[in-house]
């Protein structure tokens, strides 16, 4: 079994076709005929720009609109007098058109590479991209046919460029497995955007996977199952159909209200890591993001972002949403979420440590900038964009909080925007009563809540027993900051892995939380999971649950009731 990132869900059973690099070889030579080198490079480059036209406007067809706009980015880029003249100016000096191109496109691909942003580096893909197809026009080498594919194949390839994209016959592609790409790369975007099964950065796929073999692409776990026996076919196959059936099925609540079976109405956010996330959240019907890690901002740049780049981040996550509620969270440094360039120092616990709002608030220069992107980020969208704090354990840190993001507001003359609490530490769920009173909004990390709430660490194997949502002790924390939360009349959101959890459901209904937020595949899912609850029914498994003692009784009683359909 190989392991990678599930970065597109759903499960492909078929045949391998490994993508195999042609070596782009050639010997620099130095020309004589400088004007006819030229020529001949400007002829390549209108080749290219014809091709990629071509394959822009088959793309626009047979995948989505705005992949294509990828491709018309390698047109512009290409069409740019600025980079045919450094092409030139190389050819001046005695070098041949392919050492020409290579060595200005190289020099675009560093200086993408060495950016501070993720959406700039990402560049530096297209510009290798771009080099490799013109480099291949040159030297006259044909690309591996992929629009004339086997049917049922399993792409595996060390990454999957918007190109070979475009070429490739979709139908034929039944899973992709690449040995580069997190959930943000192109392959991921484009992956899910097809709606093709794909395992990403699985080490050495393309020499471990054998053309012609037969493997399982688990989209939906992140795995590739080589040389599967009958059984896990037939296993697999049932699992396909289900996720399949599923999925169809869930069509229905496309672009619905979410709304209980006596129509109290719900709403299903999504939980995102970057601004372009926020698009896919649309795209998914989420109605809003309800937590958008910021961490991964700062983990993907080589020092703390500046306050221009966050901003541009925040705005374009508020713009890609369209108006709807963004919720963004700071920085949730330490703990688990090492940012290596920030120097935190080892420490004996660290989830009980220097972590989220604590070091933010020992940093006030820091978190200060990042407070001023968000608040002008909202200022530019509209209004609807709230920050979340996270790890809060007392009143002072939300003050501590609101009265810098207030000086900023009047210092900037901007409107102060929504400021809530993660209630993920059990200080803060005893707390929740005054909490609110500083809150415009609550929203119940379930993950950090079960570890603190069980003193379990969540990611220790020997004490995962421990660590789990269905513990009646943890039932009771979330149902009384619920409550603490609609007795002062704020909104109670949960961004938690449990607010996905089918069987939770008819608890979180019966305990009254407002907003649900959920990775953007489990949005229709959750939709249609609180439409099969009444209050009523709610009300009564939650009477039920909240009268046993272990998570054992909770998981079989809450099974069952699930199960009854
Ligand atoms: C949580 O703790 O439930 C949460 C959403 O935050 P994270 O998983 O990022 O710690
Ligand atoms: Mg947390």
């Amino acid at each position: 079994m190989l392991k990678g990132i599930a970065a597109s869900d759903g499960i492909g059973i078929g045949t391998v076709v490994t993508v195999k690099e042609t070596e782009i070889k050639y010997e620099p030579r130095a020309v004589e005929d400088k004007e006819a080198e030229k020529k001949r490079l400007k002829d390549a480059i209108a080749d290219f720009l014809t091709r990629t036209q071509a394959l822009a406007e088959q793309m626009e067809k047979s995948v989505n609109a705005k992949d294509a706009e990828i491709m018309y980015g390698h047109i512009a880029m290409m069409s740019d007098p600025f980079m045919g003249q450094q092409m030139e100016e190389q050819i001046d000096s005695g070098a041949c058109a392919e050492s020409a191109a290579e060595t200005v496109l190289n020099m675009f691909r560093d200086m993408f590479a060495a950016a501070d942003d993720e959406l700039t580096k990402q560049r530096a893909t297209d510009v290798e991209d771009i080099k490799t197809r013109l480099l291949k026009i040159l030297l006259g080498i044909e690309d591996t046919d992929l629009a004339s594919l086997p049917p049922d194949n399993i792409l595996v390839t060390r990454d999957l460029t918007p190109s070979m994209t475009a070429q490739m016959n979709h139908d034929s592609v039944v899973g992709i497995v690449t040995e580069s790409g997190g959930m943000t790369s192109h392959s991921a975007i484009l992956s899910r955007a097809l709606e093709i099964p794909a395992v990403l950065s699985v080490k050495d796929a393309v020499s471990i996977l054998e053309d012609g073999s037969r493997v399982i692409v688990d989209g939906l776990k992140g795995e590739v199952l080589e040389g599967p026996a009958e059984e896990d076919f037939a296993e697999y196959k049932k699992a396909e159909e289900k996720f399949l059936a599923e999925k169809e099925a869930l069509k229905a609540y496309i672009g619905r209200e979410t709304l209980t079976a006596d129509g109290i109405h719900k709403e299903v956010f999504c939980n995102i890591g970057n601004p372009d996330d926020a698009r896919t959240a649309r795209e998914r019907d989420g109605e809003g993001v309800g937590l958008f890690r910021t961490e991964f901002l700062f983990m993907d740049a080589d020092s703390i972002p500046s306050e221009e780049d966050q901003y541009k981040a925040y705005k374009k996550a508020c713009v890609n949403l369209q108006g709807k509620t963004v919720i963004i969270r700071t920085l949730d440094v330490g703990g688990d979420k090492e940012i290596s360039y920030m120097n935190i120092p080892k420490e004996e616990n660290p989830f009980l440590g220097y972590r989220a709002i604590r070091w933010c608030l020992d940093h006030p220069e820091e978190y200060e900038k990042q407070l001023r992107a968000l608040i002008r980020a909202n200022a530019d969208t509209g209004g609807n964009l709230w920050i979340m704090v996270p790890m809060v354990t007392s009143v002072a840190e939300i003050k501590a909080v609101r009265s810098l993001a207030k000086s900023i507001c009047d210092d900037l003359a901007l409107p102060m925007p929504k400021i809530g609490s993660m209630i993920e530490t059990p200080a803060a769920f005893i707390m929740a009563d005054k909490l609110a009173g500083y809150c415009d909004f609550f929203s119940i990390g379930t993950n950090d809540l079960t570890q603190y709430v069980m003193a379990s660490d969540r990611g220790n194997s020997k004490v995962a027993y421990l660590y789990n949502t269905y513990d009646p002790a943890v039932l009771r924390a979330i149902k009384g900051v619920i409550e603490a939360g609609k007795k002062a009349g704020i909104t109670v959101g949960m961004c938690g892995e449990a607010a996905a959890a089918p069987e939770l459901i008819p608890l979180l209904i019966s305990f009254g939380l407002d907003e649900f937020s959920v990775s953007p595949t489990s949005v229709l899912r959750t939709r249609a999971e609180i439409a099969r609850w009444t209050k009523d029914e709610a009300d009564r498994v939650a009477g039920a649950v909240m009268e046993l003692e272990t998570a054992e009784e909770v998981k079989e009683y809450l099974d069952r009731e699930l199960a009854r359909g």
